[in-house]
């Protein structure tokens, strides 16, 4: 299922990446050496493979893997199927990983990539097939205490489970249990973790719901667009709706739909179930033109698929209060500024969207130890981990009185500058 719209080329996701890492690098003057090294992306891996199609035909694949920085420990981060996978994609992509990790406390470093190309066009048996023998081509470009990947756009358990198999497969027999946590985001029962599968959705929503309370707002009854109907929308929907507050409006790669009186989240999901993955036609609700989506009257606004979706073009038009970011860079810096201006609040990527990687971390460790924890202790520490990292981020942007992506990407920073500056750089 492609899980979004189209992607804007205005301005390169590279180039956001880089003008909020440098903002924030300028605010805290960052020692210039550290500034050069995160700069530049360590290792970018282009790599074109064939795969025999179901028609007995051979198509040649592009694939890409981007490792940014493993100061904190392995590379981490997801591999995406979408038509819009470049390089330039996956390295400002990997980049963004770099900051959440570190953001989130965790023991990594941050990697991207994915193959250009657009899912929906290929059967089951194809899609097995172009993963394993990408996975095979990846070889030790990837292991399990050195660059971990996890599901992203348009990939999910069942992509992880056979990147797992084929990464086993090329491993002595001796040696391929202990490999069990190449990749993240697997299926249960396959070394995957309670709780993976909606743990971004649920952290979009962890968020959402602290800064409400910080702003003493109540989350009953409020109303919120979505934009992508994929794991991280879907979930962070489910949740909100749990706690009173009312769907008017989806997008998704085929269309737009808005019911004032509130779509059902339930019943979206099993519609799409039904219409190939598409929420077009939903009967509880009305079409809507695409480019008028982001105007719809609401409080909340959730991109969850693509970047560069709120942009000068429509920002100023935004009617909701606050900006959840489920996607990676949805918000350029021109978008955001007028955000910022209009006095919109912006719960940037790398803080909103980190409960998919903070799982991902406890599915490693629990492959790591031969551990098997019960759903609730996934959640319980996901709620406690997401909770001490808002409030870090919170304070930092109340105490700068500034925006809270300038300040989440301060404190990921300080915290690199502070690795560097302690090993020193060899030789
Ligand atoms: N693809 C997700 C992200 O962008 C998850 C990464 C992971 O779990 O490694 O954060």
């Amino acid at each position: 299922m492609i899980t979004n719209v189209k992607e804007q080329p205005r301005q390169g996701m590279l180039e956001n990446v880089m003008r909020q890492f440098n903002h924030a690098a300028d605010i805290i003057e960052l020692n210039s050496n550290i500034r050069k090294i995160l700069s530049i992306t360590n290792n970018e891996l282009i790599i074109h493979f064939p795969v025999k199609m179901d028609n007995g035909e051979i198509e040649v694949f592009t694939g890409y893997r981007v490792q940014h920085n493993n100061a904190l420990g392995p590379y981490k981060g997801g591999l995406r199927y979408h038509p819009t996978v470049d390089i330039e994609t996956a390295k400002a992509l990997a980049m963004w990983m770099t900051w959440k990790t570190s953001l989130a406390g965790l023991p990594y470093g941050g990697a991207k990539g994915g193959l250009k190309i657009d899912p929906s066009k290929y059967s089951t048996s194809e899609l097995e097939r172009i993963t394993r023998r990408f996975t095979y081509a990846l070889g030790d470009n990837i292991g399990p205490e050195h660059d971990i990947p996890a599901p992203d756009v348009n990939t999910n358990a069942q992509t992880m489970a056979w990147i797992l198999d084929t990464y086993m497969s090329t491993k002595p027999p001796t040696e391929r249990s202990k490999n069990q946590h190449v990749v993240t985001g697997k299926p249960i029962g396959t070394g995957g973790s309670e709780g993976r599968d909606r743990a971004t959705g649920y952290g979009v929503f962890l968020n959402i719901k602290f800064w409400a309370e910080r702003k003493k707002i109540s989350l009953a009854d409020k109303r919120f667009i979505l934009q992508g109907f994929g794991n991280v929308g879907y979930w962070a929907a489910y949740f909100l709706e749990n706690e009173g507050a009312k769907l008017v409006g989806v997008q998704d790669a085929f269309g737009s739909i808005t019911n004032k009186n509130g779509i059902k989240v339930a019943a979206l999901a099993a519609y799409m179930e039904q219409n190939n993955g598409s929420i077009l036609n939903f009967p509880e609700a009305s079409a809507l033109d695409k480019d008028h989506f982001f105007e719809l009257d609401c409080d909340i606004c959730i991109p969850a698929a693509l970047g560069n979706q709120i942009t000068a073009d429509n920002a100023g038009k935004i009617k909701a209060f606050l900006i959840a970011e489920g996607a990676n860079g949805p918000t350029d810096v021109e978008g955001e500024e007028i955000l910022l201006n209009r006095g919109i609040g912006v719960l940037p990527d790398i803080l909103c969207n980190c409960g998919g990687v903070m799982a991902s971390y406890y599915e490693w460790l629990q492959n790591r130890n031969g551990e098997y924890w019960q759903l609730e202790d996934v959640m319980t520490r996901l709620d406690k981990k997401m909770k001490e990292v808002f409030d870090k981020v919170y304070d930092k942007g109340q105490e700068r009185q500034g925006d809270m992506r300038t300040a989440a990407f301060m404190i990921a920073i300080e915290r690199l500058e502070k690795a560097y500056l302690q090993r020193g750089i060899f030789p």
